[in-house]
């Protein structure tokens, strides 16, 4: 489908009447960028608010402040641009209207406005072609549902399609927790809890071992969707609920294993709600943690009433598998 991109360039003091301006217009949805986020972000380095920083922000700190939002191709987004065309005419001051007045000594700066035609398979199918069938483990196999695959011997291939969730398995702290997943969950026996499931690989990958139950949560209501599209691929449905919400919060189950591919500092505040939330013996598998935050994280775990049972490594990352005393 194709869309409209359109940025409107403004000032810091120009962004909240305009989000306003094109609240009233029917626009509902608009990215902001602001060099003062970027700011904001890395003030709060040290209370360890985040461990990585992703290139696309770092580039934030030189952008002028701009207004992004999409308007799907049609005649209903043409007048609207044109609406908008009009009021920003208005607002830089080209006329004087009883609007601009509301509007008092705002600095719009040049509200120029730049847009551009594009094309959602450019952001939406592009990584599809680079996601391939691919062995992640010695027995699992991961298999986007567009491609064929054979399947070999022993092999338990899962049908993924992640769609906007996090986690096409290859990354690798997805895949050191399906190592982990693999070692200490006993088949037939063991009840899972996958927290923060994203595209639902660590769940399918525990109901494909063997677990008894999987229950898979996760705070973005999109990736709830998308696990819940993915367990049914896998015919899987019956053996894993997916549920909206925060870590662990409200949640009575008891598991046998609690898998979080998460990162340190959530991994860190999580560690005592899953001792609760496991049975005696239980083990916890946790991931996404960063090499140079894994003493911290280890101590934090131990601290909760676990021991250490190992630690895999691969690249800057690692995974912790620990149980409970
Ligand atoms: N389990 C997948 C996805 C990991 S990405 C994999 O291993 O590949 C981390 C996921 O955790 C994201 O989907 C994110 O939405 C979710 N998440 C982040 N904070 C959370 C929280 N407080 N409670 C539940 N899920 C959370």
């Amino acid at each position: 489908m194709q869309y409209k991109e359109i940025k409107i360039y403004t000032t810091q003091e120009g962004i909240d009447p305009l989000t306003i301006i094109l609240t009233d217009m029917g626009i509902a949805g608009f990215a902001v960028e602001d060099a003062r986020d970027y700011q904001d972000l890395l003030n709060r380095k040290n209370s360890y608010d985040w461990d990585y920083i992703d290139d696309s922000l770092m580039a934030l700190e030189h952008v002028p402040v701009n207004i992004t939002f999409y308007l799907e191709d049609t005649a209903d987004s043409r007048r609207i641009i044109e609406l908008l065309t009009e009021t920003l005419d208005l607002l830089r001051g080209n006329a004087s209207l009883e609007e601009r007045k509301s509007y008092g000594t705002i600095d719009f700066g040049t509200l120029e406005m730049i847009i551009r035609t594009v094309d959602d398979s450019q952001w939406k199918d592009n990584w599809k072609e680079y996601f391939k069938p691919a062995a992640i483990t010695n027995r699992i196999v991961i298999k986007p549902t567009w491609e064929e695959y054979v399947q070999k011997n022993d092999e338990l291939v899962i049908e993924l399609d992640p769609g906007m969730a996090f986690g096409t398995g290859t990354h690798p702290t997805t895949t050191l927790c399906v190592r982990l997943l693999e070692r200490y969950l006993e088949a037939e026996k063991d009840r899972v809890m996958d927290v923060g499931c994203g595209s639902g690989i660590l769940a399918i990958a525990s109901a494909l071992l063997g677990a008894v139950e999987v229950l898979a949560v996760d705070i973005d209501p999109v990736a709830v969707e998308v696990t819940r599209e993915n367990a049914k691929q896998n015919n899987l449905s019956d053996k894993i609920r997916v549920l909206e919400g925060d870590l662990t919060k409200g949640l009575s189950e008891q598991a046998d294993i609690v898998a979080a591919n998460l990162m340190a500092d959530l991994v860190i505040s999580l560690s005592k709600d899953v001792a609760a939330h496991l049975k005696g013996k239980g083990v916890y598998i946790s991931s996404g943690i960063l090499l140079e935050k894994k003493e911290e994280v280890t101590s934090a775990i131990e601290r909760c009433g676990f021991h250490i049972l190992e630690i895999l490594e691969e690249g800057e990352w690692c995974a912790i598998a620990a149980k409970k005393k």
